[in-house]
């Protein structure tokens, strides 16, 4: 009996050690597979490893508001797709001159354009903003600025899709921040005149003016709007919009007042693109295909 006994507990006694060492086993497994790289080069760099896109296209999807998510479950064709999608003959040239160039070996790494004098570096935007970003000289945009910048980017966000409670990336506040220079091959005469705010939840989301003014130019298509307030003295362009009623409640030279709805963000770009300038009564659509920037940072207007 007392053999027995003996023999019991030393079994009990086996399997708690065994169930111990399983434990820590299993502890430090799943310790170890969450070691995921959190920090964004390492995270690019792992996508162009396993995807074997090269890292300057992974910066310029990341530029356009792409989350590494969903740039790790596209294609190659799909990127090739998206990046060249608004690129002119000269462009493209560039595009396909850096892809040759990689090919050959000539360049394994990011061909990334040499920045345009004055511009400022940041090395990585706060949400999802991309890694060695370039800033016009005008907008003063610096590692010291840049989370203030986004965090404004959020609010205004938040506050023309009138949705307090959306976080990134459920909304995103990217393609180029105001002022952002496209650094990647193609892209390199692209200076980015405002901001782009994309509701990334609900497609057809509605957009409503962050500031009251007088309609100075809006689109019969439907798709763009331009808002002058006199005491503020700028005019704001919202673009990559349907649904604008520029032959009705925002006809040119009609009252809007905050909050007003102007118009849905358009499935095709799927994001609206916000740009302030200082011209009164402004009927331009600047264009952000210029090195020179017209516009002025939008963030302290939206918000
Ligand atoms: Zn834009
Ligand atoms: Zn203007």
């Amino acid at each position: 009996m007392r053999r027995d006994l003996l023999k019991r507990k030393t079994t009990v006694l086996i399997i708690s050690v065994i169930m111990v060492l399983c434990s820590v086993t299993f502890a430090y497994a799943t310790d170890e597979s969450a070691q995921e790289p959190t920090d964004p080069k390492a995270i690019e760099k792992n996508i162009s490893e396993q995807k074997h896109f090269a890292l300057f296209q992974i910066d310029a999807l990341v530029d356009m508001g792409y989350t590494y998510d969903e740039i790790s479950k596209m294609s190659l064709d799909q990127v090739n797709s998206i990046l060249t999608k608004d690129l002119n003959a000269e462009e493209l040239a560039s595009y396909n001159a850096a892809i040759t160039a990689i090919k050959n070996g000539t360049s394994p790494d990011a061909i990334l354009a040499t920045p345009p004098a004055g511009y400022t570096h940041v090395a990585v935007v706060p949400d999802g903003g991309g890694t060695d970003e370039w800033f016009h000289p005008n907008v003063n945009t610096t590692e010291s600025t840049i989370s203030g910048i986004v965090t404004d980017a959020k609010a205004g966000a938040r506050k023309i899709f009138n949705n307090y409670s959306l976080n990134y990336p459920d909304i995103r506040y990217s393609y180029y921040i105001c002022g952002e220079w496209g650094e990647d091959p193609g892209y390199e005469n692209w200076c980015h005149e405002g901001v782009d705010l994309k509701n990334a939840v609900s497609p057809t989301a509605a957009v409503y003016s962050p500031i009251s003014g007088v309609v100075s130019k809006s689109s019969t298509s439907g798709k763009y709007v331009n808002i002058y307030n006199s005491s503020l003295g700028i005019t704001m362009n919202f673009q990559h919009l349907n649904n604008v009623d520029g032959t009705g409640k925002l006809l040119e030279g009609q009252p809007v007042s905050a909050g007003q709805f102007l118009g849905n963000q358009n499935t095709t770009d799927g994001h609206v693109h916000v740009q302030v300038c200082t011209h009164a009564s402004c009927t331009s659509v600047h264009s952000g295909r210029d090195l020179t920037l017209v516009c002025i940072k939008p963030y302290q207007y939206i918000k």
